[in-house]
C-alpha cells in the first residue's frame, strides 16, 4: 500500500485538531498541518513531523491526541513522532510500505461514529452471488463486462471514473459489486466501498446537519478507500449540497489516482436536469458504458445458465428454454423471477421425471398474468423495422418491399435495411431476403450509403438518431 493510504487515520485526527478551540491556528499551521502518518506497528502510530521542533509541541498536546483517538473513534494507541531528513523522506515516499495498519480502519469502520460506508444490506450473502464468473455475457452487455473486467484489474488505471448506465435490472449493480469483490481478491491490501446513492444522500444530510466538522469527517470517512463504487447516481439529482460533497469525493478519488465507479440509468448528459454542468463533465471524463437489454442470444446464455445453477436444466425442453428467453428477457431481473417461478410450478405440478416443462406448460403459468412479454418491444424484428419506417415514410410496405426507385422510397428502403442490420442479429443475406432482395450486396450497399450520409449530412444524422432512439423504446 502506498504512503499516501496512510494519511487517513491521521488525517482525521488532525481535522479534530484543527478545529480544536485549545489549539492555536498558527501553530496547527506551522507544526501540525505539515505532519503524516508514516507507519503503523501494531497499536504505535509512528507520524512524520517537519521538524524536530515539532516533536516538543505536539508532544504538548498529545494528551488531545489520544483522547481524539480514544472518545471519538475508540482507539487505543501510542503515538510516535518522528523527524525525516530530507534525505530519509524522499526515499520513505517513494517506498510502497506494508504496515498492518487496514486493522485501524477496520476499527475505525465498527465505531458508531463511522457509519458503514459500505452498503450491508446489499452485500449480505450475496459476495458470492456477485462476482464476474456469474455474469453472462453477450452482445448486449459484453462492453460492460470488459471495463468493468479492466478495472478491477488495474484499479485508478485506465478509466477513471468508469461509468456504466443502463435501464433497471440488465446487471449494473451485479457489475460494481463483482469489481468490488474481484478488487479485494486481486489486491489484499484494497479497501474498495460500495455505496447507493441513497445510501450517500441520506449520510451525507446527516452529516451536514450536524455541522461543519461532521461533514469534513464524513468527507474523509472515504478517503480511507481505494475503490469507490457508487450505484445509482440519477438518484441524486437535484440534490445541490448532496452533489457539492459527492462532487468533492469524485475530485479527491481522480485526483489521487483512485479509482472511481458510478452507475446510472442514464447516460451522463441526460442527467443535466438534476446535476451541476461541472459534475456531468466530470462523469463523462472517464469512460461511459451502456449496458442494452439482453439480445436474444445473451437472453438464452442467460436462462441456460441460471436453470443450470439451480440444477433445474434438465427439467425444460430446448424450446421452452427459448421460449422463455424470446419472451421474458425486458430485463434479467424479471428473467429470473420467470424462472424461479417456472421451476416453483414444476415443483407444483410434481411432473415425473421424464416429463419436462414445455412452452404450454410456460403459457399457463402465466396465463393470469399481465406479464409483459418481450416479443414486441425489444426484440426487434425486421418487420416490426420496415412497418415503423414505412410509417415514418409515410408508405405503404409492398411499396418499401417493391423495386421503385424514386428517391425518397429508396432511401427510406436503405434506411429500413441499416436498422434491420443494427437492431437484429440477423445476416446480411437473411436481411436481404426479408426485402425481397436475391443477395446481401444490396443491403451491404444500402448500408454503406446511409453510414456515408450520417457523416456527411447533419440534418440526416439528426434524423437517424431520433429513429434509433423510437426504435430502441
Ligand atoms: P441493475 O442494478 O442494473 O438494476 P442488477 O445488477 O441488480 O441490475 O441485476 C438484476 C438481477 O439480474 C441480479 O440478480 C443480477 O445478478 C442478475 N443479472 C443481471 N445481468 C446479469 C448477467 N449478465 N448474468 C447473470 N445475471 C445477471
Ligand atoms: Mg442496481
Amino acid at each position: 500500500m502506498k504512503l499516501d493510504k496512510n494519511l487517513d487515520i491521521w488525517d482525521t485526527v488532525k481535522k479534530k485538531l484543527k478545529y480544536d478551540p485549545k489549539i492555536d491556528a498558527d501553530i496547527y499551521n506551522s507544526y501540525i498541518s505539515e505532519t503524516f502518518l508514516y507507519k503503523q506497528i501494531e497499536k504505535n502510530l509512528i507520524i512524520s513531523i517537519n521538524n524536530e521542533m515539532s516533536k516538543s509541541i505536539i508532544n504538548s498536546i498529545n494528551d488531545t491526541v489520544t483522547s481524539i483517538l480514544k472518545n471519538e473513534f475508540n482507539l487505543d494507541l501510542n503515538i510516535e513522532y518522528k523527524y525525516f531528513t530530507n534525505k530519509e523522506f524522499n526515499k520513505i515516499q517513494q517506498q510502497p510500505i506494508d504496515v498492518v495498519e487496514n486493522e485501524v480502519y477496520n476499527e475505525l469502520d465498527d465505531t458508531k461514529e463511522s457509519t458503514l460506508i459500505i452498503d450491508n444490506k446489499i452485500m449480505q450473502n450475496n459476495d458470492d452471488k456477485y462476482i464476474f464468473n456469474n455474469f453472462i455475457t453477450g452482445k448486449s452487455n459484453n462492453e460492460a463486462y470488459i471495463a468493468a473486467k479492466q478495472v478491477a484489474e488495474n484499479p485508478g488505471k485506465l478509466w477513471n471514473p468508469l461509468f456504466i448506465y443502463g435501464d433497471s435490472g440488465l446487471g449494473k449493480t451485479h457489475l460494481l459489486l463483482s469489481i468490488k469483490n474481484r478488487i479485494e481478491t486481486l489486491f489484499t491490501s484494497y479497501k474498495a466501498s460500495y455505496i447507493s446513492s441513497e445510501k450517500f444522500g441520506t449520510l451525507s444530510i446527516d452529516s451536514m446537519t450536524k455541522g461543519y466538522v461532521e461533514t469534513e469527517e464524513f468527507k474523509n470517512k472515504f478517503k480511507i478507500y481505494d475503490v469507490l463504487l457508487i450505484d445509482d447516481i440519477q438518484l441524486l439529482a437535484k440534490r445541490v449540497k448532496t452533489n457539492e460533497l459527492f462532487f468533492y469525493i469524485l475530485n479527491y478519488f481522480i485526483t489521487n489516482g483512485k479509482q472511481i465507479v458510478i452507475s446510472s440509468d442514464k447516460m451522463p448528459d441526460k442527467l443535466k436536469n438534476g446535476f451541476e454542468k461541472r459534475l456531468i463533465s466530470r462523469f463523462n471524463s472517464g469512460l461511459n458504458i451502456k449496458i442494452l437489454k439482453p439480445d436474444y442470444d445473451t437472453a438464452l446464455k442467460i436462462v441456460k445458465a441460471k436453470l443450470k445453477n439451480k440444477n433445474n436444466y434438465s427439467n425444460f425442453t430446448l424450446d421452452a428454454i427459448k421460449y422463455i428467453a424470446k419472451n421474458f428477457s425486458l430485463d434479467v431481473r424479471k428473467l429470473e423471477g420467470v424462472i424461479n417461478r417456472m421451476i416453483f410450478y414444476s415443483i407444483l405440478q410434481k411432473k415425473d421425471e421424464e416429463q419436462l416443462i414445455q412452452i404450454k406448460d410456460i403459457e399457463e403459468a402465466f396465463k393470469h398474468e399481465d406479464f409483459k412479454t418481450n416479443s414486441e418491444n425489444s426484440s426487434l424484428t425486421i418487420k416490426n423495422i420496415q412497418k415503423f419506417i414505412c410509417s415514418e415514410y409515410n408508405i405503404s410496405l409492398k411499396i418499401l418491399l417493391g423495386k421503385s426507385r424514386i428517391s425518397n422510397i429508396s432511401k427510406a428502403r436503405q434506411v429500413a435495411m441499416y436498422m434491420s442490420r443494427k437492431f437484429t442479429d440477423k445476416k446480411l443475406f437473411d436481411i436481404s431476403q426479408e426485402f425481397n432482395r436475391k443477395d446481401h450486396t444490396t443491403v451491404l450497399n444500402a448500408i454503406k450509403k446511409i453510414e456515408k450520409e450520417i457523416k456527411t449530412n447533419n440534418e440526416f444524422k439528426k434524423f437517424i438518431i431520433k429513429i434509433e432512439k423510437k426504435l430502441e423504446k
